[in-house]
């Protein structure tokens, strides 16, 4: 294993960023090879500590000569929002020069090829050189796993469509509860980017059905403890015995996906009909049916009318809700996996 530092300029005199990478070199020419990073969003640490505990298997494998394709690791993706911290909150989604997500706006290139990239810009912001410089490190690799988590939620995983039900496998190795398969764009996510150049082939030269691309999102933000941290690096070490990166017989035994699959369409999301206190009836992983009560937001409280019910649109499985109980109109409150289309469906935009 070779660890090196990756040095990126901040935006201001005497600031600067580093970023650790991991390789591991395989002992195979046709083993696919894999790329794993974690806290692109810089406060989502589930998946920062899943690769701190996957570390010693690989170092294991390493030491028994059982890793075949070569593997690329980083830790913790984003140095340049982990250091922006607003009145005592990491503020680890958006960059607050620039305002734009972290997992947004990365660079779409049509061929798997450094040359494709735009050529690096001196002029351009931190998080701008920081997506050049992720996008450059996953490159090439056929497995791209980008782990993030969600507010409070199951753990799920967005797929490009293309790659299902070919990636049923990983969905099983992973234990994940949920898929939700996208198409067409995302606004540039890390994941889009990590597909892109492959969509513009002939599908018999993208090689498919060896690529494994996806967000993975592990479960909520609040959900960092040892036991996730140890079961998350055992699926992720799963996948990579699974599609033959590692070998180990028994990690590699196929293990049946039992979640939901669905496409990005049949997502509700239901958001706030009014400001105020909200009061959830529901947690993810709960099926529900058309109409069942999902929260009651209190938005004029003593008043005998001074709370509303939120109501499923239809029936569905409710995967993700927000972490605080306090909203405005119109926020995000619920998503849930509806069994038809969503009338109201906001189709390609992940919202990872
Ligand atoms: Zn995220």
């Amino acid at each position: 294993m070779k660890k090196t530092i990756e040095k990126l300029a901040g935006d201001t005199e005497g600031v600067s960023y580093e970023l650790t990478v991991f390789r591991f070199k395989g002992t195979s020419k046709t083993a696919p090879s894999a790329y794993i990073q974690a806290a692109l969003h810089a406060g989502e640490l589930p998946g920062v500590v899943a690769v701190h505990a996957l570390m010693p298997l690989l170092r294991k494998a390493e030491a028994e000569g059982r890793i075949l394709g070569d593997i690329t690791i980083v830790p913790a993706a984003n140095p340049v929002g982990r250091a922006q911290f607003l009145f005592g909150e990491v503020e680890g989604r958006f960059h607050l020069g620039t305002r734009t997500n972290f997992n947004r706006d990365f660079p779409l290139i049509d061929r798997p090829n450094k040359n494709a990239l735009p050529p690096a810009n001196p002029m351009a912001t931190a998080d701008v050189r920081l997506k050049r410089l992720l996008v450059e490190l996953s490159m090439g690799h056929d497995i791209v796993l980008d782990l993030h988590c969600d507010f409070e939620s199951v753990p799920y995983l967005y797929v490009p469509a293309q790659l299902w039900p070919a990636m049923q496998d990983c969905a099983g190795a992973m234990g994940v509860d949920a898929v939700i398969l996208w198409d067409g764009a995302s606004g540039a996510a890390f994941e889009e980017a990590a597909i892109h150049p492959y969509l513009q082939m002939p599908p018999e030269q993208a090689g498919f059905d060896r690529r494994v691309v996806t967000t993975v999102e592990y479960r909520g933000l609040g959900d960092v403890y040892e036991k996730y941290a140890k079961s998350d690096a055992e699926g992720l070490y799963r996948v990579l015995a699974t599609r033959g990166v590692i070998a180990d017989e028994k990690a590699a035994k196929p293990r049946k996906f039992t979640g939901i699959a669905a496409p990005i369409d049949h997502v509700e999301m239901v958001d706030m009909p009014r400001a105020g206190a909200i009061l959830f009836h529901v947690e993810p992983g709960q099926h529900v049916r058309k109409g069942a009560r999902l929260a009651t937001i209190v938005h004029t409280p003593g008043e005998p009318d001074g709370s509303v019910d939120v109501l499923a649109p239809q029936a569905g499985y409710v995967f993700t809700r927000v972490v605080g109980r306090s909203g405005r109109a119109g926020d995000n409150l619920i998503k849930m996996i509806g069994e038809k289309r969503s009338a109201d469906a906001r189709s390609g935009a992940l919202e990872a």
